[in-house]
């Protein structure tokens, strides 16, 4: 295995620059006008990099823009005491004017019978012995045996989505969702982002603002009056690509998305930091000791529904076929804990997934450059089973896998994730070097392999689950 040139790989510094020069640019929404201008940044630095054959694909995506929102709640026997409530519309829900109903807060029963549902929603807690005890989740690096008593909040309520899509018999007419679980004050959450349009209209509160409607509810019969203007449009993104020749007509492609929710430091603009820095590396490294082809990719669109990287697979067949490995890299996150509804970042990294196809030597060559560069709180996942009944990865990797192409999908899951609080000081960047030599380590190791060999060593569930009983 060739080694390292270390004086060559991006500082922190640089790529806090680059994350910093990302951020700043302000909302990345599919569509928005900063995430256009970072579209163009990106392309600069590719060609500045001296990469060859830079493209802006372009993609069809879905907008979603929105305007103002209100909520006003009274109780029936008091209705001049109107009580307007803060609220954040519910992307690619349906905009609505002046949704009057009586509220009620949403149990297990059904139906609901025309009244606006109300529900209190939580971040899902994972206890690390959970994750690590999922079938095929048996490698990650843990040095300080933290994974016994670690829980990490993840940034989703699983129980949400049955009333955005809900059942003809689950009558409700509208839809508020309280973040009252949540570890700090927040109405600003922007999930989903699969880019579905909904019938239902919904607003999200924050958990203080949601125990006044709660205490309302205890009081008597309340109603509620809803609008909000929103707009879904098709627009033009752009999949930007750039590449680097190597000695094989084989390659490995390194990825990203540029898109985020909000300013997003975390998502994504670190995960583009860690491709850039990719670029930037072997950019410098001779074409002779480029064992394949390298192609850089930011794609567009995860937050609309993963079309960018949906779109990159199916557009790519033929170069996907001669692919020995994609790489996709997002999310170089911070710790954090709440105090008194504020999120404050900690020393130590959210907890890193690792999804990489089911290959034993792809899966060896992932952790021993997890271990090389002391990466803690490591866990590789398999390609499907997560989350529970899954058939493929939570990430843009999720494409790669359907298409049987082996891929690596690095990613952490902090619980601001979808949320304006992502901001700068919540960038893991002590992890940065650290995770780009990790990757350079991957890469190197991958000389030894074509795309053919690789692929004809990928098991299904049970010859590995086999295979890994008897070795330990
Ligand atoms: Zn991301």
């Amino acid at each position: 295995m060739s080694s390292i040139k270390k004086e060559i790989v991006p500082t922190m510094a640089e790529m806090m620059a680059w994350t910093t020069k990302i951020f700043n640019q302000g909302i990345r929404r599919p569509g928005y006008p900063a995430d256009y201008a970072i579209e163009d940044w990106v392309k600069n630095q590719f060609e500045f990099f001296g990469l060859e054959n830079i493209i802006l694909d372009p993609i069809p995506v879905k907008k979603w823009e929105y305007y103002d929102a209100n909520l006003r709640i009274w109780l029936v026997d008091n209705p001049d005491n109107l009580i307007d409530i803060p609220c954040f519309p519910i992307p690619y829900t349906n905009p609505i004017k002046d949704l009057e109903g009586e509220l009620c807060m949403i149990s297990d029963e059904f139906p609901l019978s025309g009244k606006i549902g109300v529900m209190d929603l939580n971040l899902f807690n994972l206890p690390l012995k959970l994750l690590k005890s999922l079938p095929g989740a048996d490698r990650y690096y843990d040095p300080n045996n933290e994974f016994d008593y670690l829980t990490q909040i993840v940034p989703f309520d699983f129980k949400m989505r049955a009333f955005l899509d809900p059942p003809v018999e689950n009558n409700i007419t509208g839809f508020i969702g309280i973040l009252s679980g949540y570890p700090w004050e927040t109405d600003k959450y922007y999930v989903p982002y699969d880019a579905v349009e909904r019938k239902i209209s919904g607003v999200y509160v924050s958990g203080i603002n949601g125990k006044v409607i709660s205490k309302l509810l205890e009081k008597g019969k309340v109603m509620a009056k809803i609008s909000y203007n929103s707009r879904i449009s098709e627009v033009i993104s752009h999949n930007i690509t750039g590449t680097l020749q190597g000695m094989s007509d084989e390659w490995i492609i390194i990825g990203t998305h540029h898109d985020g929710p909000w300013n997003s430091a975390v998502e994504d603009a670190s995960g583009m930091a860690l491709v850039l820095a990719q670029a930037k590396y072997w950019s410098q490294i001779p074409k002779e000791q480029r064992p394949f082809n390298l192609m850089f990719l930011m794609n567009c669109a995860h937050m609309a529904g993963g079309e960018g990287a949906r779109a990159f697979v199916e557009k790519n067949k033929e170069l996907l076929k001669k692919t020995i490995v994609a790489i996709h890299l997002e999310h170089v996150a911070r710790d954090v804990k709440n105090e008194d509804g504020k999120l404050i970042p900690l020393d130590d990294p959210t907890v890193r997934w690792w999804f990489v196809s089911r290959i034993l030597p792809l899966e060896d060559i992932v952790e021993d450059a997890i271990k090389k560069e002391d990466l803690k709180r490591s866990i590789l996942l398999p390609p499907d089973g997560f989350p529970p009944g899954s058939d493929k990865p939570p990430t843009d990797g999720s494409f790669y896998h359907l298409e049987g192409i082996p891929f690596v999908s690095f990613l952490a899951a902090p619980p601001y994730l979808f949320d304006p609080g992502d901001t700068l000081d919540k960038i893991h960047q002590e992890s940065y070097e650290p995770i780009t030599r990790a990757v350079i380590h991957i890469i190197n190791a991958l000389k030894e392999y074509t795309a053919s060999e690789l692929r004809s060593l990928v098991l299904n569930k049970k010859e590995r689950q086999k295979i890994r009983k008897n070795m330990k």
